[in-house]
């Protein structure tokens, strides 16, 4: 019998080399297997949205654990539908569809877009637009929308009619008759927590309405109460036909969601899409947990209180500060060189791109985690 040995390792070897172990996590810190204490602003890319160990959560799961964790989408389950009604109501948006990540999401918003365009009979309307820089996940639909050679190389040919012009300036013509769809995200959080300019959102907005392409706004990342409202897009005033969610809608547990208005929903008509998984029971209980908790507006100005204050500190650690909410990114001349010092100071951070630094906290860090956070690295 092979007996594996410390060190050695049965992983593929997508990640690279991981050198540290965690083990426990309690509110904004992360805890490895010596017991060293970690202040954690990666909080799982975006996704420990109420931070580690956090008691409705883990009341939430055990309680739905002992009660019915899967049951598939044979049949009807109350905390999906009640989780759907929560987020018609925050995104003005009246239909959801529930999967399990952020990827998958995003492919079903390419599929939802391509449908929606063959229902009306224009069988021409097959191309996606995306902008550079993007990010929307792995999967070979959600990588043809995903402009980055290091991600795609190899896995050509990708999607046919995926368009992601090279310049932000040529995003607004590229966008036709033939569009399905395009999709943005209103800050690209893997691009290196880049705000999209408002103008620019709103062109392609309104170039969207007049051609008759569909407006997919990724909100995986800025979603669930990142940039300081529930929805970033609704800061920018923007009225998208699909959002999609993943990441902080499950506090940790893999949950995402299409949201799309009644009349693009109906293209997905019985049999035209699913998850064995999506939506079940446990994900969708803990996701209604998160939401009732991250909806409430002293929450949302919380988020706001500390970002602002997060903000003021990082001139302190970088240049080119960019963000809102507890969602930012500041310039380093060496950003894995940054996060590994981070790293041996206690404080977690993740490096996107070579110069950039992506801060994404748990949204219940205090005033007093932002003053550890520049006391760690400043000392
Ligand atoms: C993380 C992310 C995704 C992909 O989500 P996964 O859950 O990793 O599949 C898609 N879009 C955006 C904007 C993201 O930040």
């Amino acid at each position: 019998m092979h007996v594996a040995t410390p060190g050695s390792t049965h992983l593929m070897s997508n990640y690279g080399e991981r050198t540290l172990e965690m083990v426990r996590g309690e509110g904004p810190y992360l805890f490895d297997g010596a017991g060293r204490r970690y202040l954690d602003f990666v909080a799982g890319i975006a996704v420990c949205s109420l931070g580690h160990a956090h008691p409705a959560i883990a009341q939430t799961l055990s309680e739905q654990a002992k009660t019915l964790i899967h049951c598939s989408n044979y049949y009807e389950i109350p905390q999906q539908k009640l989780l759907s009604a929560k987020l018609a109501d925050l995104s003005g948006l009246d239909k959801a569809f529930f999967c399990n990540s952020g990827t998958e999401a995003n492919e079903a918003a390419l599929k939802l877009a391509r449908k929606y365009a063959a229902a009306k009979g224009e069988m021409d309307r097959v191309e996606i637009v995306s902008l550079p820089n993007a990010f929307h996940g792995r999967t070979l639909g959600a990588l043809s929308i995903t402009p980055k050679p290091a991600y795609q190389a190899g896995y050509q040919p990708l999607l046919p009619g995926a368009q992601s012009p090279a310049r932000l300036e040529d995003v607004v013509q590229a966008i036709t008759t033939k569009t399905a769809a395009c999709f943005v995200e209103v800050i690209q959080g893997e691009g290196g927590v880049r705000p999209i300019p408002s103008d620019v959102l709103q062109a392609i907005a309104e170039r969207c309405r007049e051609v008759g392409a569909l407006l997919v706004i990724d909100e995986v990342q800025t979603g669930v109460g990142r940039t300081g409202a529930f929805f970033a897009h609704t800061q920018l005033g923007l009225h998208p036909d699909i959002v999609t969610m993943a990441k902080g809608l499950g506090g940790g547990v893999p949950i995402g969601a299409v949201l799309a208005t009644a009349e693009v929903a109906s293209a997905f008509t019985p049999g035209a899409h699913g998850s064995t998984f999506g939506g079940n029971p446990l994900a969708t209980a803990v996701a209604n947990t998160v939401v009732d908790i991250v909806s409430q507006p002293a929450f949302l100005e919380h988020v706001l209180a500390v970002g602002a204050y997060l903000e003021g500190a990082l001139a302190q650690l970088g240049t080119d500060v960019t963000g809102r909410g507890l969602m930012w990114g500041f310039t380093v001349p060496d950003a894995k060189a940054y996060v590994q010092a981070g790293l041996q100071k206690g404080v977690l951070m993740s490096a996107v791109g070579e110069t950039r630094v992506r801060l994404v906290p748990s949204l219940v860090i205090e005033k007093q985690h932002v003053d550890e956070l520049v006391a760690l690295l400043t000392h």
